[in-house]
């Protein structure tokens, strides 16, 4: 007997190279022989003198001779519950290897920060309320298709317009999961994670069933949650996409609402996910449906989806994911039209001499809405920063010659980057097409927007009192309880004009809305992605439903440089298929996903040639041992070209002809990249 001694795998909660190994054998002392079970924590040396924590993985204790040398010992047992499933830890082994990713990073990132304390956020005042509602045959098509997959790994798009009854859907099946006993996670884009989004499900089925978890939250809170959720006491999971992470037992159905919002992907730490992905995943470890809700579906979802029926009709009766597409193409209040959309063509203001930043339509329209008491939103995007250099007159826009993409203003070098292909040009002091001065970078801020309303108005109302305008954006609401007030002035009807980006979100009342002013639709379309159809469009509409809610459909001015272009025009109509049709065409026809994969590096350094030179090594490196199916792109100095006193390089992998390959073992031996898989965003 003494001649053996057991060991066990453990996962070190701290950042291991890549390229090796990121499970490590341990010996297990005596006086835990009998204690050790996968998840739990234990205390263990790692790299020299340091006690770090580790997740005990797996424990088939092996016996391994003595002389097996050179294995430290488990110093400590902490806690003898698990903290994580068997489930969680294949889901963080999953994710580690496609997101290449630290292990013991991605099991950090699924814990709770184990203070001494919990606390319990208590969260109540809300009534229960159970409207009984006369289901649609849509809505009672779509329950019955979802209640038939549960139990099955199936995802599920419910595609329906704003207010088509997508959320009196998820109710009626979450009563059924919850009836058999089971769990349910809803994930909801960061900025509808209001409490006023949380009402209905709490009035529907008691605050004291559901754990919301937020960013708001305290460690002693967000503790109090993971461990109710961990002894099945809640069974309604609702946070932002980290509430993948909830640590169900017994999971039924997960939901993702807003699916193609970008919130979703996690950009600024490791690891980077996308909670859909990691949700496609956690259904089928838990074999239960995931369904993604959405006004706009992502193309990529949508294609997959679409594509994926066709396969199953193929080949009937196999087992395995099943995909299911399922429509609510109408508003539950049928006599509530969609809201009319006007574009209007800016080129044209200017040329009548408009420089002002409202059409003369817009115009017209805030003052006849203002004279009918009406509510008025004025849309900017957030993302209108100055990427993009565009001549007033003619509505030119740089592009590369090669790539045909907009080129991006680089406020650093002061030069115009092609995003695609690397080249780099001079800024142009004329517009090449027309030849006129006014070319310059766009963007408008919330600011000029509110001093351009104001003046406006003026001259307008003569001395009449100017009406409650308010500005919402990251500056008017970082006070704390601004928030708050902005939410209480609007549905109390005081605020007559806000101003902001993609803001009012489910659960404001939005009813007295007559008008909904885009500013520019024109500031995404320009992002040097090939995603900027697609985020025009689906913005354009999701803030078009802002619109007619109601008893009036209300009104959409949009104003563009660009009317003719695809995405705008299938906006105008609400026609999500058409636009579908033109964009997975695009999306063919010049490789991008969901045709290809691409990957994001970044390298940088505090010096800029040192950083430099990291990204042509990885190139290098890339082109040595890549596969003659992946692209390689760049280096380019990244967008932001210097962060935190860094430098920054980005290069852009593509896999053209296997969208499965397994990037791990490439992107293993890139020690100083900053690996993002499937980004969010290429600038
Ligand atoms: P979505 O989630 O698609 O925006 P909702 O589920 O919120 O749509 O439905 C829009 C509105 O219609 C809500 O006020 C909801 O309470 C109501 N509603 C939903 N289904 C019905 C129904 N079958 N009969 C009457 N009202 C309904
Ligand atoms: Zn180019």
């Amino acid at each position: 007997m003494s001649n053996f001694k057991r060991v066990i795998n453990i996962i070190p909660l701290t950042s291991v190279n890549l390229g090796s190994t990121q499970i490590f054998t341990y010996l297990v002392p005596l006086n835990l022989h009998d204690h050790l079970r996968p998840g739990q924590l234990v205390r263990v040396p790692f790299g020299g003198r340091r006690l770090i924590l580790g997740l005990v993985s797996s424990v088939e204790m092996h016996r391994l001779p003595k002389e097996a040398k050179g294995l430290k010992e488990v110093t400590e047992l902490i806690g003898a519950t698990p903290v994580l499933t068997e489930k969680h830890i294949a889901l963080a082994n999953w994710i580690a290897k496609y997101y290449v990713t630290p292990l013991g990073l991605v099991v950090k990132a699924m814990l709770p920060k184990f203070v001494k304390k919990n606390k319990d956020p208590q969260i109540t005042g809300y009534e229960k309320f159970n409207p009984d509602y006369i289901l649609t045959d849509y809505q009672k098509n779509a329950v019955s298709e979802i209640t038939r997959a549960l139990g099955s790994p199936s995802t599920i798009l419910l595609h329906g317009i704003t207010g088509s009854g997508k959320t009196e859907v998820y109710m009626q099946v979450i009563e059924r999961v919850l009836f058999a006993g089971k769990q349910v996670i809803i994930l909801v884009p960061e900025i509808s994670l209001t409490t006023q989004a949380i009402e209905r499900f709490a009035r529907r089925f008691g605050i004291e069933r559901i754990a919301l978890l937020h960013s708001k939250l305290r460690d002693s809170e967000r503790l109090f949650m993971w461990q109710k959720i961990w002894e099945n006491e809640k069974q309604i999971i609702i946070g932002p996409r980290s509430a993948v992470f909830a640590p169900v037992q017994d999971l039924g159905l997960i939901i993702m609402d807003e699916e193609h919002d970008p919130s979703f992907k996690q950009y600024d730490q490791h690891p980077k996910y996308h909670a859909r992905e990691v949700a496609g995943k956690l259904s089928e470890l838990w074999i239960c449906p995931l369904i993604l809700g959405d006004a706009t579906p992502s193309i990529t979802s949508y294609f997959n989806v679409a594509s994926n029926i066709d396969q199953a009709s193929m080949s009937r009766g196999e087992t395995g994911g099943k995909s299911i597409l399922l429509t609510l193409p109408h508003r539950i209040m049928a006599d509530v039209g969609l809201p009319k959309v006007r574009v209007v063509d800016m080129r044209k203001e200017l040329a009548a001499k408009n420089f002002s930043i409202f059409s003369e339509a817009l115009k017209a329209e805030m003052i006849m809405k203002l004279k009918q008491n009406k509510q008025i939103i004025l849309f900017l995007n957030r993302r209108g920063s100055a990427t993009f250099i565009m001549c007033r007159d003619c509505a030119y826009v740089s592009t590369c010659e090669h790539c045909q993409v907009p080129l991006v203003y680089h406020l650093t070098t002061q030069s115009l980057v092609c995003h695609h292909c690397a080249r780099n040009y001079d800024i142009p002091t004329a517009c090449p097409a027309c030849g006129g001065a006014r070319i310059k970078y766009f963007g408008i801020g919330t600011e000029a927007v509110e001093e351009g309303l104001k003046k406006f108005l003026k001259e307008e109302l003569k001395d009449k009192e100017l009406p409650l305008i308010v500005r919402m954006d990251r500056d008017s609401t970082a006070v704390a309880g601004a928030h708050k007030q902005i939410y209480d002035d609007w549905t109390a009807g005081r605020t007559r004009i806000l101003i902001g980006t993609q803001m009012i979100s489910k659960g404001w009342d939005v009813s007295r809305v007559g008008l909904v002013g885009i500013i520019t639709a024109d500031t995404i379309l320009h992002l040097p992605d090939y995603r900027s159809n697609e985020r025009t469009f689906q913005m354009l509409t999701q803030v078009a439903g802002r619109a007619g809610r109601g008893s009036d459909p209300g009104v959409v001015v949009l104003q563009t440089y660009n009317p003719e272009n695809f995405a705008i025009q299938a906006a105008k109509l609400h026609d999500y298929q058409g636009f579908f049709a033109r964009e997975i065409e695009v999306r063919k026809k010049f490789g991008y996903p969901p045709f290809t994969r691409l990957i994001k590096l970044v390298f940088s350094h505090p010096d800029r040639e040192k950083a430099l030179a990291l990204s042509e090594r990885a190139v290098n490196l890339l082109r040595q041992e890549g596969s003659p199916g992946i692209e390689i792109i760049g280096p380019i100095p990244s967008f932001i070209m210097r962060l935190r006193g860094r430098f920054r390089f980005q290069v852009i992998l593509k896999s053209v002809a296997n969208v499965d390959f397994d990037f791990y073992p490439l992107l293993a031996k890139l020690a100083d990249a900053d690996i993002d898989i499937d980004p969010e965003s290429l600038l």
